[in-house]
């Protein structure tokens, strides 16, 4: 009933040389796949092209962040209506590498997915725990607060269509993918964090990606979990045979 949603997270990656050839690989690989959505996020300057090389396809393109200001002077951001001409789909707020290294907060992950949703843009939102507060025990918890931080100020009927990536830090770019049991864990726990705060019928509809480590050998054992909805990809993403593997999971 919840469509799969697998996204590829390029992070600082592909030229748009890179990137346009990359999109031209994939392409033929995953033309048949008709019951998931695919989404490719490259780096800003990247988009324009391979949204323009995606166009025609089954792949949607995503941005890596967005601002909440219309404009103005905030060096280095984009704007959701710069995301709209050029006909990103998706964006990704809130990434575990955008919170630790450039100091993104919850309160600014939530002004981030609002406006983003605002504008016609899905937010990806991005929720997961440290090495450390996993193995004090408290990560249900923490990740559950921050899911209620970015989702404050949503409607019901809004935070059915959003869509959350629960990425355990120890898990990305690590090689280390969490169980299939442990992922499942905690994404029930984020549907059950959004039916506390909304409703069952939005936490029934909201799509909830894992994320950290993902290869084409544990996507089939990931999707099996009742809550798990998709994957957002990293390294993997960068490849088109493996990409468009777990795409066709
Ligand atoms: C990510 O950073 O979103 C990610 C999941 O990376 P990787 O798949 O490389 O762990």
């Amino acid at each position: 009933m919840r469509r799969p949603i697998i996204a590829g997270n390029w992070k600082m990656n592909n030229t748009i040389a890179a990137g346009t050839a990359l999109i031209k690989e994939l392409a033929p690989l995953v033309k048949d796949v008709k019951d998931v959505d695919i989404v490719a996020c490259p780096t800003a300057t990247a988009l324009a092209a391979v949204a323009a090389a995606a166009k025609g396809t089954n792949i949607h393109v995503g941005a890596q962040n967005v601002h909440w200001e219309a404009k103005g002077a905030y060096t280095g951001e984009i704007s959701t209506e710069m995301l709209n001409e050029i006909g990103a789909e998706y964006v990704i707020v809130g990434h575990s590498e955008r919170r630790d290294y450039f100091g993104e907060t919850d309160e600014g992950v939530n002004k981030r997915a609002k406006a983003a949703f605002a504008a016609g843009i899905t937010p990806i939102i991005c929720c997961g725990e440290s090495l450390d507060i996993c193995e004090a025990g408290t990560y249900l918890d923490y990740v559950a607060n921050q899911v209620k931080a970015a989702l404050n100020g949503f409607s019901a009927e809004e935070a059915a269509k959003l869509v959350i990536a629960y990425e355990p830090i120890w898990a990305i770019g690590t090689g280390k993918t969490a169980t299939f049991e442990q992922a499942e864990e905690v994404c029930a726990h984020i549907r059950k964090t959004v039916a506390a705060m909304f409703n069952q019928t939005a936490a029934d509809a909201i799509r909830i990606q894992y994320g950290g480590s993902v290869k084409p050998a544990t996507i089939q054992g990931l999707m099996q979990k009742p809550n798990v909805d998709g994957a957002l990809v990293g390294g993997a993403a960068l490849k088109a045979v493996d990409f468009s593997q777990i795409v066709k999971f």
